[in-house]
């Protein structure tokens, strides 16, 4: 019989989605939320931390300004987060202070997380919220990105969170039961996927791209958000929210859901920051045997196996490195920017002191600060 990773995982990342926390669209579920409340409240108790992020900002904002649907409009959408955040967070304290447990909202964008600097405050002070027992309560900061700059979806916010704590189950609850082999609305052949390897091309298949009116993640951004979390070890678990008490009966070892198993080595602290930048500033293409020594012997990269560099960046920036077929093959931090990697390429290390006019270094980058993504 299966059994949840909830049972063995001491910290925990929860995600609950629109639909679940507004009704639906109809207003903030306090109900939900009150339930959500005591059953974290009985996983702390089980010894387990616990991060919640949640959306739902957008819609009850639409609700409170008296709007008929969700805007399209850049501004008049972040206007509806920050007066919808406010319902969101004071119904989550309301709800947690009656077991005696603190909240904090935390409001993170994706340059939080890219820069490495904010990224290990966001992190220290996250840890530092759950040894005093205070239930994080984290969303996208809405008001200040745009589309370009945005994590875009909590789906994979909540995996990006996942990465940063550590967490060993991102548990994603939706409206739905989890993961069919097709829309089950659609095709009375669907069948429900109770466990699969996380990062398995297949389900992104399975998952199609239905995405509700209320939210922004449908099923494939939580596939994605599980490939991403299981990088860094951490299982996914896509479950319904509406599940009668779904986290303790997990917690209690019950399989409930989709269980999206990581067979991932957990990665290093510097790894899963290189892996979590989501839009790196450029990409260099390699030869088929620089390729080969990255993926095989898990070498540094020299300039002599570039074939050709696309972007702008500096050093000291995460950017791609691809093979011949636009395959992402591995990720890391540059010595090199991308105009000294224009006169370097496929040059050997003696040379490169020549054409940058000083001493560097002789990898483009360091194995040390290169992580496998194929
Ligand atoms: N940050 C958005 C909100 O709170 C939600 C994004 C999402 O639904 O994934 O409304």
């Amino acid at each position: 019989m299966l059994q949840s990773a909830l049972l063995t995982a001491k910290r925990v990342v929860v995600k609950v989605g629109s639909a679940l926390v507004t009704n639906d669209g109809r207003g903030l579920d306090y109900e939900a939320i009150a339930l959500w409340a005591k059953q974290i409240a009985q996983l702390q108790k089980q010894a387990k931390e616990v991060v919640l992020v949640s959306s739902g900002a957008v819609a009850e904002g639409v609700l409170r300004l008296g709007w008929e649907k969700r805007p399209t409009r850049l501004s008049a959408l972040q206007a509806a987060a920050a007066v919808g955040q406010m319902g969101l967070v004071q119904a989550y304290e309301t709800q947690f202070s009656k077991h005696g447990i603190g909240t904090a909202q935390i409001l993170l964008t994706h340059a939080d997380l890219t820069d490495r600097e904010r990224y290990l405050n966001a992190k220290e002070t996250l840890l530092e919220l759950l040894r005093l027992g205070v239930v994080p309560i984290i969303n996208e900061n809405d008001t200040v990105v745009t589309d370009e700059i945005k994590v875009g979806d909590n789906d994979t916010l909540g995996a990006l969170v996942a990465n940063l704590v550590q967490a060993d189950a991102l548990v994603i609850l939706t409206d739905q039961k989890g993961l069919y082999t097709a829309d089950p609305r659609k095709d009375p052949e669907a069948k429900f996927v109770p466990e699969a390897t996380a990062g398995d091309p297949i389900l992104e298949t399975m998952a199609g791209g239905a995405a509700s009116t209320l939210s922004k993640g449908g099923m494939i951004t939580k596939i994605l958000a599980a490939k991403r979390a299981a990088r860094s070890g951490a299982t996914t678990i896509i479950a319904s929210g509406r599940e009668p008490d779904v986290l303790v009966r997990m917690g209690g070892g019950e399989h409930i859901g989709t269980q999206l198993i990581s067979r991932h080595a957990p990665l290093h602290a510097r790894e899963k920051w290189i892996v979590d930048q989501l839009r790196s500033k450029g990409r260099v293409v390699l030869d088929a045997g620089a390729t080969d020594a990255l993926l095989k012997q898990k070498t540094s990269l020299l300039p002599v196996g570039v074939k050709a560099v696309e972007g702008e960046f500096v050093r000291g920036e995460v950017i791609g490195c691809f093979n011949e077929s636009g395959q992402e093959i591995a990720r890391g931090l540059t010595n090199y920017s991308s105009s000294e990697i224009r006169l370097i390429k496929g040059r050997h290390t003696n040379e490169l002191a020549a054409f940058v006019g000083y001493e560097g270094h002789p990898e483009l980058i360091h194995r040390d600060n290169l992580v496998i993504m194929a």
